[in-house]
């Protein structure tokens, strides 16, 4: 038997593995189970593509053979295998330059390195976290004879002659006091279903397992083997071998979800990146996605290997109701928490996931109007949450929300608004603040009704969060219509002769109601209505206002509306002809508090209201 030392590197992995750096040890049988799923992969790739490789028999399994009473376990595959070269290669020495990378970056700060090992993989040798002693029996595909390899993860590792009937890797584990927990059959079965359910090959469990004995009133221990993952990683088959039977199977199984999802998509990247992802959309939106510690819905896997699933970074938030799986080819087993979020690979995948979903729900909008209804009564609203803060998305965020407006019944889009623009129309206009009721009856919209111009009504109470800060939709301006300025639309209806004069009663108006109001105007947007209020461009409106100070911003400086008055009305040009009249300061206040109702405003003081309303009342009756 020739003895053979470890590289230096590895005998400093090893070090690093044995003490402190894993909190889970249970993971070196996803490890292990990992590395034999590869070597099948890799058999079953020369099978197909190798002519003289073609002739080997294929069967695919890996089996784990427990002996509970002398602690260890047996790890078998009909893999690749290896031969004496590849053994001392592949388990004595560290040939990815990463890793060395990796080795040449340690500080000895165990908490620096536990981070830093996150990285890279770190494999075969995890078993020595579980082990005391480790037995490698090997055969390569398409050679005859067997090697095996022993160490204790120590001193190094002896490699000797042996025999094994057909190609493939045996690993036979002894293990170590912290490792004894392990040889439990149940303790196995758990550990494999939970990492490694879904390799795509399958795994038996072989052991001692009691049953009872009705004759002999006594359990017998029957040496049994059982299949214990359910071998199934579906989305790596292709789309056109799954049934949507099978989608719907898969998806339940991993949500536990009894209804059927409403939509999935399935992708396979190939080329700089090796991913896959299939991602469901469910008939109903999760009970928790409006809380903050809401469940995430997507899990992580590595090479078909379970990594983990509440990782909150897979995904932006607002797609927080998606469910399903990424499946990468690239990122490391042992990828740690803290990598993922600033980890490359992650990040181009899950900026090509995020165009992949909102262009598949474009799609299914487009070809699928109705199918797209259901969707958007579930999820619009996590979709305005994109508008918000997907800035990249944004633009097709916007053509997937869907709004409420004066034209229709029922919901619209932004394209669709667009589409019914007036010829001369130049800007998209919208109203927010309030209930839909409130919204329709608003005086703001008065103008617009008379020229036809469509507005969209946004009633939801994130709207005026989310669309102040959204002034465009594709190259057309988006405007608010209870902002100041006057739009390119109105600019027409402005008379200067007609402002001035009305001059006089403007300056009246200001006087009465000092610093309540920033301003008084005369409007262009009025018909109907005597009065109505706006606010600057860049202030908050004065609902906005209104919510901040309810979610705790007690600091903001209350900002004052603009007050506009309709110059062609009855009121305004009545008081217009009599400025000092007793009653005109009395219907100053009224042109206000009216307006400010109009915009579901409270009055800072009812009781004046009334009397001033009762005044003029008094007069009229
Ligand atoms: P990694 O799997 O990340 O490459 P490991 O330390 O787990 O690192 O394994 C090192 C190498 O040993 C593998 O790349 C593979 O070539 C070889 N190897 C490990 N386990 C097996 C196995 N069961 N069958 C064939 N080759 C194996």
């Amino acid at each position: 038997m020739a003895k053979q030392e470890f590289q230096t590197e590895v005998s400093q992995l090893l070090q690093l593995i044995i003490h402190s750096l894993y909190s889970h040890p249970e993971i070196f049988l996803r490890e292990l189970i990992s590395n034999s799923s590869d070597a099948l992969d890799k058999l079953r790739h020369l099978t197909l593509t190798d002519e003289t490789f073609k002739s080997l028999p294929f069967d695919p399994r890996i089996s784990l053979e427990l002996d509970e009473e002398n602690k260890t376990l047996t790890l078998s595959d009909t893999g690749i295998g290896m031969n004496e070269e590849d053994l001392i290669a592949n388990l004595g020495t560290i040939a990815r330059s990463g890793t060395k990378n990796f080795l040449a970056q340690l500080t000895a700060d165990a908490k620096k390195d536990s981070n830093l090992i996150g990285q890279f993989g770190v494999g075969f040798y995890s078993a020595f976290m579980v082990a005391d002693r480790v037995e490698v029996v090997s055969r390569k595909a398409g050679e005859e004879q067997a090697f095996r390899w022993i160490s204790d993860g120590k001193s190094g590792f002896d490699i000797e002659p042996a025999s094994r009937d057909v190609a493939g890797t045996t690993i036979l584990l002894h293990f170590n006091e912290e490792g004894a927990q392990y040889a439990n059959s149940w303790r196995l079965q758990e550990i494999v279903k939970k990492y490694s359910n879904h390799i795509a090959f399958p795994i038996f469990l072989t052991y001692d397992k009691s049953e009872w004995n009705e004759e002999e009133k006594k359990s017998d221990k029957i040496r049994t083997t059982e299949q214990v993952n359910a071998a199934s990683a579906l989305w790596r088959r292709s789309k056109n071998e799954l049934k949507d039977e099978d989608y719907k199977e898969l998806y339940k199984s991993i949500t536990g979800d009894y209804a059927d999802p409403l939509f999935w998509f399935h992708t396979r990247a190939e080329g700089s990146l090796d991913y896959t992802t299939l991602f469901y959309i469910p008939s109903k939106a999760p009970l928790d996605l409006y809380q903050s510690d809401y469940k995430v819905g997507v899990k992580l896997y590595v090479k078909r290997v379970f990594i983990l699933d509440d990782a909150k970074e897979l995904l932006p938030q607002y797609l927080r109701f998606v469910r399903g799986i990424i499946d990468s080819e690239d990122l490391p087993l042992n990828v740690s928490r803290e990598l993922l979020q600033q980890n490359r690979v992650l990040t181009s995948i899950r900026n090509a996931s995020v165009k992949k979903i909102l262009s598949e729900l474009k799609n299914i909008a487009t070809n699928k109007p109705e199918e797209y209804l259901k969707f958007i009564t579930e999820f619009n609203r996590p979709l305005k949450e994109g508008v918000h803060g997907d800035y990249a998305n944004r633009e097709t965020l916007l053509d997937l929300v869907r709004v409420k407006s004066t034209k229709v019944d029922g919901l619209t889009s932004f394209a669709d608004v667009k589409s019914r623009m007036k010829e001369d129309q130049k800007s998209l206009y919208y109203i927010t603040g309030g209930a839909e009721a409130l919204l329709r009856t608003s005086p703001l919209l008065e103008i617009y009704k008379k020229k036809g111009i469509e507005v969209i009504i946004l009633d939801d109470d994130i709207d005026e969060i989310v669309f102040s800060g959204v002034d465009k939709y594709g190259d057309l301006d988006l405007k608010a219509v209870s902002k100041a300025s006057t739009s390119d639309d109105l600019k027409d209806e402005t008379e200067p002769d007609q402002a001035e004069a009305l001059k006089p009663l403007l300056d009246k108006l200001k006087a009465t109601l000092g610093d309540r109001v920033k301003d008084v105007r005369a409007s262009v947007r009025l018909a109907d209505s005597p009065s109505c209020i706006v606010s600057d461009e860049e202030e908050p409106s004065l609902q906005m206002q209104q919510m901040l100070r309810a979610m705790g911003q007690t600091e903001m400086p209350a900002s004052k509306p603009t007050l506009e008055i309709n110059p062609d009305h009855e009121i305004v040009k009545k008081l217009l002809a009599r400025i000092d009249d007793v009653t005109t300061e009395d219907a100053a206040w009224l042109l206000l508090d009216q307006a400010l109702l109009m915009e579901g405003v409270p009055l800072l003081d009812p009781a004046s209201f009334v009397q001033r309303l009762n005044r003029i009342l008094n007069l009229s009756i």
